[in-house]
């Protein structure tokens, strides 16, 4: 089992203190003027990560949003951080008509190229899936994307993480990807459960075996990103402390550390303190370094 890194892959050992879900670089078609593209800006941001004792970051980005996967490649190099990076496909919003039109009956084998071959002619591969859900809801786009990302994982290994939208739709998603496609539950990693902190609703995801990530801090999600250690505590006394995982979620370029937002470092200097308080700092610890590990490892065919 080994983490495909922009750099080539790695036993899970040498991962590190590992942010789980973040972007260095991020363009949608949904926030337009809002692009994260500054190479500069993204290495400040990772050197700072790196100085607050950061070693790896998964990149959430997918296809057709701006990866930018030589300049990550790059980044990984000059700043000694791991990082990995995504192939999959978000909502249809977020990317142009004509990119899904070229897409359309061969979007598995685009994933598989991604992920064995590489991005386009750079030679970086993607080290897992990223895919998205809608409020509440999966529409055809969201069950098109899952069956891609369910036959990528078969002939792969890759995990496949999942934007929840506000949160929701955890057991929507499990029920396709797990129920009617056949991927493992711990091949499945959540994002956003902090968007939606139903206790109940938690724990049964959970029961499937995936992974539940919590990410952030958001101006946009401040409404719940503080109930995160009161949900993460509750999944732990359930039993489900071994199923977390943390990121930041870094979207825009004010959320950055280094333009004034709290960015990767305040995962490790306010929410890991935080946390512990909640969990103690030996399952915080094992949270950001050995739950990364495992849930971004593969046996890569
Ligand atoms: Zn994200």
């Amino acid at each position: 089992m080994v983490i495909r890194t922009v750099l080539g892959d790695i036993h899970p050992r040498e991962l590190g203190v590992c942010d789980a879900h973040d972007h260095l670089f991020l363009r949608s078609e949904r926030l337009p003027g809002r692009e994260l593209d500054d190479a500069a800006a993204a290495r400040a941001e990772l050197e700072a990560f790196r100085a607050a004792g950061g070693a790896a970051v998964v990149q959430w980005t997918p296809h057709g949003m701006g990866r930018r996967p030589a300049d990550l490649a790059a980044l990984s190099r000059a700043t000694g951080v791991h990082l990995v990076c995504a192939t999959g496909l978000h909502q249809a919003p977020h990317v142009s008509p004509e990119l899904l039109a070229g897409l359309r009956g061969r979007l598995a084998e685009v994933f598989v190229t991604e992920l064995t071959e590489g991005i386009g002619t750079t030679g970086v591969r993607a080290g897992l899936i990223k895919v998205a859900g809608g409020f509440h809801t999966l529409d055809a786009h969201a069950r098109w994307t899952m069956a891609a990302a369910a036959e990528a994982q078969h002939s792969t290994g890759a995990p496949i993480a999942v934007h929840l939208e506000l949160g929701t739709g955890a057991l929507d998603v499990l029920d396709l990807l797990c129920g009617e496609l056949g991927v493992p539950g711990d091949r499945v990693i959540l994002g956003h459960l902090n968007r939606f902190p139903d206790p109940v609703t938690q724990r049964q995801a959970a029961a499937s075996g995936c992974w539940l990530a919590f990410d952030g801090p958001s101006r946009a999600h401040h409404a719940t990103d503080w109930r995160t250690p009161a949900g993460v505590r509750a999944l732990a006394e359930a039993g489900f402390g071994d199923r977390l995982l943390l990121g930041g979620d870094t979207v825009t370029a004010g959320a950055r550390s280094v333009d004034g937002g709290p960015g990767m470092p305040y995962l490790l200097r306010r929410l890991r303190p935080r946390l512990a308080a909640e969990l103690g700092t030996e399952l915080v610890a094992r949270i950001l370094t050995e739950h990364p590990g495992r849930a971004f490892s593969a046996d890569w065919a």
